[in-house]
């Protein structure tokens, strides 16, 4: 990319749980338009800093900045509203809703929509709904799920019901995208077909912060990479540095 603004900045950045620093002193940013990966054993802190830009948590010091504004510990939904949005390491999908419905009620859950005009279907609710609904139209087709749109999600394939979580997410229109390990126990074509679809995305102009494991993944997919481990950064680069870096594989050994 050839444009160098920091969408997300991230100042020095600690949060603790009783006595564990889950996340500890880290600064890094991400570069607006990029795939930005975030890789580190299990329990570096990765979820946990996820959480601490979505708003779920707030840290106990540092400072977290999207563009311009100073986002430390909005509500979630005013940090979705500011356009970021996430997906969950664990699928999180309403039993007994379809695709369709998940994506809709998806997109007023997280970003503060009021379910009452939803429930009395006011005449502002029904112009906007048609408007979300064509819109989700969109992306429902985008990702490949059009076709199978009035099947139940949580019945869906794990590969389709990523795919649902990654519709949902984007039909909130955000600028960045947060994606924790969203290939986690797929198979290899599976894995593949996502990683299409996020290179598709980051194409429309979605930055993407992606929190995954397989390394192939990593160096094929992200422009930039940041290494962490004891919620502290331990390197950061493109993939070429990345790879073999002796820290790097220091730190997936030895734990
Ligand atoms: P990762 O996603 O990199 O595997 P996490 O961010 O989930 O790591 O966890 C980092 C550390 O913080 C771990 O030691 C974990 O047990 C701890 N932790 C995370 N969330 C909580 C929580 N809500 N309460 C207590 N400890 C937590
Ligand atoms: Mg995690």
């Amino acid at each position: 990319s050839n444009n160098r603004t920091s969408i997300l900045t991230v100042d020095h950045l600690s949060k603790s749980f009783g006595g564990v620093k889950a996340v500890n002193d880290l600064s890094f940013s991400v570069t607006q338009n990029n795939i930005h990966a975030i890789i580190g054993p299990n329990g570096a802190g990765k979820s946990t800093l996820f959480n601490l830009i979505t708003g779920v948590i707030s840290p106990n010091e540092g400072k977290i900045q999207l563009l311009d504004t100073d986002i430390t510990s909005l509500r979630p939904d005013k940090i979705a509203q500011h356009g970021i949005s996430r997906t969950f390491q664990n699928i999180r999908l309403f039993p007994d809703m379809t695709v369709f419905e998940t994506v809709l009620i998806g997109t007023y859950l997280f970003t503060g929509g009021k379910l009452l005009p939803a429930v009395l279907r006011t005449k502002e609710f029904r112009e906007k709904e048609l408007q979300a609904k064509a819109r989700i139209e969109e992306i429902l087709q985008f990702v490949g799920l059009w076709e199978i749109r009035h099947e139940y999600a949580a019945k869906l394939s794990y590969g389709n019901q990523r795919r649902v979580e990654i519709a949902r997410a984007l039909a909130t229109n955000p600028l960045l995208l947060l994606l924790d390990e969203p290939t986690a126990g797929m198979n290899q074509k599976e894995t593949k077909e996502l990683m299409q679809l996020f290179s598709q995305v980051n194409t429309q102009g979605i930055t993407i912060l992606i929190i995954a494991h397989d390394m192939h993944l990593v160096n094929t997919l992200s422009d930039q990479i940041t290494v962490i481990n004891f919620g502290e950064k331990l390197v950061e680069g493109p993939p070429e540095l990345i790879q073999n870096h002796p820290a790097v594989m220091e730190a997936y050994m030895g734990r």
